[in-house]
């Protein structure tokens, strides 16, 4: 296939926010490929090589770029940056200023399998010396491309590709393209993703096997699962009518979820709940876990906390996140900030795929497997019939630095539902108990220009929730307070890579932010109460016609959802049913319908 094909795929698909429309545009693109150029233009799509989890990055920054786009473009570097300034896109400017170069076009045409065979290597040029080959690279590319493909290839090294082709969409396609287009089929296709995390394997099975084929994938060793979520409930009898009275309530450990592949030989593999390789980050871990497995290949799930291995206490989560991207003392840190890791899923034992089983079987099986150790044990758990066993649980829960309870069902049927969010897992968290909502993970789509202490920074955030079933993001709230000196230094630098000139057609906001962010970076943020908000776009329309839903006095609490992606955040439908629990809870002369927080 032609690399053209593709970029002028992206150009329609740029041009569209309608879910549809994206989808016939994709189905087009993709019924007449083949593995494994079907791999790679879904992929590239998504702006990446491989598949998510295994974290290749290209590690090419704006300056780089440039570099190559004045190179391939016979022209100086300080042009190339007038230019972008006025176009607000390397890509554009790419593009424009190739046009001149392409007066006789292209000699060979480059092809879809080319792009992700040079810019593979791109990403794999590490040492002295990589960032001159990395430039050397995608100036040999820019030379051959057209000026189109160039605007797309410069904004895929800069991961600022904007057509904005998400996972679900991708899915759609599939079960359109190489299959009826039915609800069985798209559930298929989806569980087999829900599986192995990798939509390149699922496409090219489903292409030479069709759907039924799709039921060869199994779980393995090395390729994440995706997780299971849980659902809320405002209260503990409400938690124990959803599971007809009978449940098992497991302490709710406050840190990172971690997904841990131990082989029978070989390194052992730990992936955060987005599913990033995090192996490097605890040595420890991964040392102790084959001592603590009985029987691999096993995967198991459990949540990472620090403790203090003298007492044996829980220590606070944040903790644990001074450790996300120290790689370099990491011996220090190990010693300073130990973890350990509380199993409480296992999902294949001895090389035997357990997650289709009830959910008590897989305990029990967990608790044969595991043979505890100092930095691997198990989630401390206990079946509950009534409420006043679950308060008491709660409340030990607590007392031990839980954040609160996990329930789950114990029914028939109980099975670990990858990628899925339902009522077989419910949270009950402390902050319940006095009256505060949950946390609420939100989407950066914009900043606000601050003023005073906060000049020439951003002062204020615009948050958005996710709405799956549209694939938008839809603003809830505008958030300046929580962040202390060192997160008002580090935002914009995390921010910067996810600016953008214009509202992305993603995002539905009433407000207009200084800067529009494309969705990115996902913060945790708390507030007082959810109301009815007419600037606001969550949950538009489900509560009040053109109203959406607003969070009033929101406040970050320091914590960025590294673990997160974008379409992870919380969605509309979640802030809808917090909004509703609340107003079951309030009292009737107390309505939460006070002024939203802009
Ligand atoms: P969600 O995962 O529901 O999107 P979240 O990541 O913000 O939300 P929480 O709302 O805190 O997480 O609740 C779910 C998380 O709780 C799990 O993903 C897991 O990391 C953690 N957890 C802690 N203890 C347990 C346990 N015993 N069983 C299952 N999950 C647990």
């Amino acid at each position: 296939m032609r690399f053209t094909e593709l970029a002028e795929a992206y150009e329609r698909l740029e041009a569209t926010s309608k879910r549809l429309e994206m989808r016939a545009i994709l189905v087009e693109l993709i019924r007449p490929l083949r593995p494994p150029d079907l791999a790679h233009a879904l992929f590239l799509s998504q702006g990446m090589l491989r598949p998510e989890y295994e974290g290749v990055e290209l590690g090419v920054a704006d300056s780089l770029a440039r570099r190559a786009v004045a190179a391939a473009a016979g022209v100086d570097e300080s042009t190339v940056g007038k230019r972008t300034k006025a176009s607000g896109d390397l890509g554009t400017t790419a593009s424009e200023l190739l046009v001149a170069v392409h007066r006789l076009g292209p000699e060979e045409p480059l092809t879809v399998a080319d792009a992700t065979r040079e810019l593979t290597r791109i990403a794999e040029a590490k040492g002295p010396g990589s960032q001159e080959a990395k430039v050397q690279i995608l100036v040999d590319l820019l030379v051959r491309a057209t000026p189109l493909e160039a605007k797309f290839l410069v904004r895929f090294v800069l991961g600022t590709l904007r057509v904005g082709v998400r996972e679900m969409t991708i899915l759609d396609a599939l079960a359109e393209a190489f299959a009826d287009g039915s609800k069985d089929a798209r559930a298929k296709v989806e569980a087999a993703f829900n599986l192995s995390s990798d939509l390149g394997l699922v496409a090219g099975v489903l292409v030479e096997r069709g759907v039924e084929g799709l039921a060869s994938i199994e779980l393995e060793i090395g390729r994440p699962i995706r997780p299971m979520l849980a659902e809320r409930e405002p209260d503990l009898s409400s938690v124990l009518a959803r599971m007809d009275g009978r449940a098992a309530l497991e302490v709710k450990y406050d840190g990172l979820r971690v997904q841990a592949h131990v082989p029978r030989r070989g390194p052992v593999r730990l992936f955060s709940r987005r599913l990033e390789e995090i192996s490097a980050q605890f040595p420890e871990l991964t040392a102790e876990l084959p001592l603590a497995i009985r029987d691999t290949p096993a995967i198991i799930e459990g949540e990472c906390v620090p403790v203090d291995l003298d007492t044996g206490e829980i220590l606070p989560f944040q903790e644990v996140s001074r450790r996300r991207g120290r790689k370099h003392d990491l011996a220090r840190v190990q010693e300073e900030v130990p973890v350990c890791l509380f199993a409480f899923e296992v999902l294949l034992a001895g090389g035997t795929p357990v997650y289709g089983r009830s959910f008590p079987e897989r305990r029990a099986l967990l608790e044969g497997l595991l043979k505890p150790t100092e930095r691997v044990r198990l989630a401390v758990q206990e079946v509950v019939h009534d409420v006043p066993a679950a308060t008491r649980f709660f409340e030990e829960a607590v007392a031990a630095g839980g954040e609160g309870v996990m329930a789950k069902s114990l029914k028939e049927g109980s099975a670990y539902r990858a990628g899925a969010r339902g009522y077989w897992w419910i949270k009950y968290k402390r902050e319940y108990t006095v009256g505060l909502s949950d946390s609420i993970d939100g989407v950066v789509v914009g900043g606000f220009h601050g003023r005073g202490r906060r000049a020439g920074r951003f002062g204020a955030y615009l948050l958005a929730v996710y709405d799956p079933a549209r694939d938008r993001f839809e603003t809830f709230c505008k958030v300046g307070t929580g962040f202390d000196d060192a997160a008002l230094a580090e935002m914009p630098q995390r921010l910067a890579p996810f600016e953008t000139p214009a509202r992305p057609p993603s995002v539905e906001s009433g407000l207009t932010p200084d800067q529009w962010m494309r969705p990115g970076l996902v913060l945790e943020v708390r507030g007082a109460e959810l109301t009815v908000s007419p600037i606001h776009r969550a949950a538009i329309g489900a509560v009040r016609a053109e109203a959406g839903l607003a969070l009033r006095f929101p406040r970050f609490t320091g914590r960025i959802r590294d673990d997160k992606g974008p379409t992870e955040a919380t969605t509309s439908a979640e802030l809808l049913r917090m909004y509703r629990s609340q107003v079951r809870q309030a009292s009737p002369k107390d309505p939460p319908t006070g002024p939203a927080s802009p």
